[in-house]
C-alpha cells in the first residue's frame, strides 16, 4: 500500500537532509508505528507520505514514495487528499473553524470537492457513527475535550476515504482520557482493515496497538520489526 523506494528529502532551509535512503513496504491493512528521538524525522516522514513533501513544503527529494500506486510526487496534492488522511497533532490546525457543528465541519471537505448533498449525509453520518460522537454531531467543535476535538479532526479526514491514514503525534497535546478515546478510534479503524502510519513519541504505547514498529534516527530507519522485538532492544 505504501512503498518508499531509496526515499530521500532535504528541507530547503535544512543543512542536511531529514530523510535518508529509506527502503520500506507497509502492506494493506497494516498498522505501522513510528518513534525516535526528536528531530529524527517522524514528522518529516508522515508529511512526505501526505505529498505535503514536497507539494506543499519544497526541498530536494531523490527516489520515490507510492501510495496506493500512485507516486507522491507525480500526483496533485487535491487528489493525494482522497488517499491519504493526514492527521496532525494539534486538532485545530485541521479543523476549519468557520462551522457551527460537528456535523458542518465534518461536511466542509466534501462541500469542496463538490460530493451531492445526499452522499454527502451518509458519509458524514457513518464517520459520526463510526467513531460514536453521534452525540456530538450538533455541538461546536470549541465546545469540545481535546479528545473530541481530535475525533472532529480524525473525522473530518476519514469522510474523504482515504486508503491509508496518517496520524502524526494525534494524542502529544491531549490529557490521558482524550488520548484512550483517540487510540481506541485507531485500534477500531485497524480492526476495520485500514492502513494505518501512527507517529508516537511513546513505544511502550505504540507497543500496545502497532503490528510494526520502525524506529527512526538521524533520517534513517534504525530498526523495524514486530513491537516485542523493538521494546527488547537495548
Ligand atoms: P521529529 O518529528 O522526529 O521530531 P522532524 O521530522 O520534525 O523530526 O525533523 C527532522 C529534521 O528536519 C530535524 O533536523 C529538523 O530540525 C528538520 N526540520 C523539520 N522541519 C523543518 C523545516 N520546516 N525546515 C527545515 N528543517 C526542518
Ligand atoms: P467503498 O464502498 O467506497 O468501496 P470501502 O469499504 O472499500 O468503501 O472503503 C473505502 C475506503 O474507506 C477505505 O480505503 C478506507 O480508507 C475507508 N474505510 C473503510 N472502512 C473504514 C472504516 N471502518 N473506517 C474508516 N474508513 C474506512
Amino acid at each position: 500500500m505504501i512503498e518508499l523506494d531509496d526515499f530521500s528529502y532535504a528541507y530547503p532551509t535544512g543543512s542536511r537532509p531529514a530523510l535518508r535512503s529509506l527502503r520500506l513496504a507497509v502492506p494493506a491493512g497494516q498498522l505501522c508505528g513510528v518513534v525516535g528521538p526528536s528531530g529524527a524525522g517522524k514528522s518529516t516522514f508522515a508529511h512526505a507520505l501526505a505529498g505535503f513533501i514536497p507539494h506543499a513544503l519544497g526541498g530536494e527529494t531523490a527516489g520515490r514514495v507510492v501510495v496506493g500506486g500512485r507516486t507522491v510526487a507525480d500526483t496533485p496534492l487535491p487528489d493525494l487528499v482522497r488517499d491519504v488522511g493526514l492527521v496532525l497533532q494539534n486538532p485545530f490546525n485541521q479543523i476549519s473553524g468557520v462551522k457551527f457543528t460537528v456535523r458542518e465541519e465534518l461536511a466542509f471537505g466534501l462541500e469542496n470537492l463538490g460530493v451531492p448533498q445526499e452522499e454527502m449525509v451518509r458519509r458524514v453520518d457513518a464517520v459520526l457513527a463510526e467513531l460514536r460522537i453521534e452525540g456530538l454531531a450538533d455541538r461546536s467543535p470549541y465546545q469540545l475535550s481535546g479528545g473530541q476535538q481530535q475525533l472532529v479532526a480524525l473525522g473530518s479526514v476519514l469522510v474523504m476515504r482515504p486508503s491509508v491514514l496518517v496520524l502524526d503525534e494525534p494524542t502529544s497535546q491531549l490529557d490521558p482520557v482524550g488520548s484512550g478515546q483517540v487510540f481506541d478510534a485507531v485500534r477500531a479503524l485497524h480492526r476495520a482493515g485500514v492502513t494505518i502510519v501512527l507517529v508516537e513519541h511513546k513505544l511502550e504505547r505504540l507497543a500496545e496497538i502497532a503490528d510494526r514498529v520502525l524506529v527512526l534516527r538521524h533520517g534513517e530507519v534504525a530498526l523495524d520489526g514486530p513491537p516485542a522485538t523493538v521494546l527488547a532492544d537495548p
